[in-house]
């Protein structure tokens, strides 16, 4: 549960945009590339309409295609499992520890099929997948490790920024994440060469781009060099992004201390676990999950509504998409044996947590799930 951090600054910032009469893809998008490659500690951006579009870019930069398997969490937003099948290949589900909600070495190696040509790591609403772990599994048999890091924009692995020791990376600024440009995203992209060809193929295909066309100073013909799509970004998002990143380290600490207090007082309900920090990492609490001990005396969606009759507007966990019935008839050989999803689906909650929220608000949210559980 999020509410954006908007403010003044962004106002001004769009409106500028709006008199400079350049609103399409420009050099804001540019210079918000710049800024957030270097803030993610990745050599390239290279901004996107959504994360949707930046991870269906990076699957056909990771050369998959159709027949081809890619290695999912079912546990992730739809939006992860559907990429696959924007390039004609299937998802193939594996489970995730149920710590972090996140995909393991062994969790993935027990989903490769023998046409497995990616795997898509989600960090799991922020925290940090153990990426070295994956690609211990992956590299050695050259399978790409595309990152989804929609969620985890401020989040740190082993001492970087999450994304920075990435291949690709897909970031979403949609306004429930914690940097927002109304819709949006981005890839970050180690090689420039392949960077090169995500510009080409967020536009069109198209060897010159609109931008650069418009300010060499003499007549460009441009040329369609492969079958592209439009996925741009514009310059009105982009100048609300550069504002936002200013914003991240402020937002990120705000909801660690808000994360770490709702801890403490959940530590006095017996069997609550919370979503916490991995030993290799740093979460940017994108959500604050908790899970309910099995025998806890209240359902979970009946809690769900104890919250809202306080007043209280929580959600369930993560979804999953094995359970939805876009994938429930997968021709693909994945099982449906998913005991650690299954259960972190159908027995958490993300309880709200957002940048001006006070200790009130927190105590009676804590307040709900201590009498719920006969303290
Ligand atoms: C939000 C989200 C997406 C989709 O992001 P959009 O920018 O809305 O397309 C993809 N994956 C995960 C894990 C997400 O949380």
């Amino acid at each position: 549960m999020i509410r954006p951090v908007l403010g003044d600054e962004e106002a001004a910032a769009v409106a500028e945009v709006v008199r400079s009469g350049w609103v399409a893809q420009g050099p804001r998008v540019a210079a918000f590339e710049e800024a957030f490659a270097e803030r993610m500690g990745a050599a390239h951006g290279v901004a996107t309409s959504s994360c949707t579009t930046a991870l269906h870019l990076a699957l056909l930069l990771a050369g998959v295609g159709p027949g081809d398997d890619v290695v999912v969490p079912s546990l992730s937003f739809i939006a992860t499992a559907n990429a696959a099948r924007y390039v004609g290949a299937e998802p193939v589900f594996a489970d995730v520890d149920p710590a972090t909600g996140n995909l393991t070495g062994k969790t993935v190696e027990a989903a490769l099929t023998e046409r497995t040509r990616a795997v898509i790591a989600v960090d799991q609403a922020g925290v940090p997948v153990d990426l070295d772990e994956l690609r211990a599994v992956c590299d050695p048999r050259g399978i790409p490790v595309v990152e989804d890091a929609a969620c985890a924009a401020g989040s740190v692995y082993r001492g970087r920024p999450v994304g920075a020791g990435a291949e690709l990376a897909a970031w979403s600024f949609h306004p429930r994440k914690l940097l927002t440009t109304g819709e949006g995203g981005m890839l970050t992209l180690a090689s420039a060469e392949v960077a090169r060809r995500a510009r080409r193929l967020r536009e069109h295909g198209m060897s010159v781009s609109a931008a650069d066309r418009h300010t060499a100073g003499t007549v460009v013909i441009e040329e369609y060099l492969e079958t592209g799509f439009n996925f741009r970004m514009t310059d009105l998002q982009a100048a609300l992004g550069l504002v936002q990143l200013t914003r991240l380290t402020e937002v990120v600490e705000r909801r660690r201390d808000l994360a770490a207090r709702y801890q403490r007082l959940l530590a006095d309900v017996p069997g609550i676990d919370t979503v916490r920090d991995p030993l290799y990492g740093r979460t940017n609490y994108q959500s604050f999950w908790i899970v309910l001990p099995e025998g806890f005396p209240v359902g979970r969606d009946a809690l769900l509504e104890r919250l809202l009759a306080a007043g209280i507007s929580g959600r369930r966990g993560i979804m999953a998409a094995h359970r939805e019935p876009a994938y429930a008839t997968s021709s693909s050989g994945w099982t449906a044996d998913l005991p650690v999803t299954d259960r972190l689906t159908t027995r958490s909650l993300i309880l709200p947590l957002f940048h001006q929220m006070t200790e009130e608000e927190q105590d009676r949210v804590v307040h709900v799930i201590a009498t719920a559980a006969g303290r």
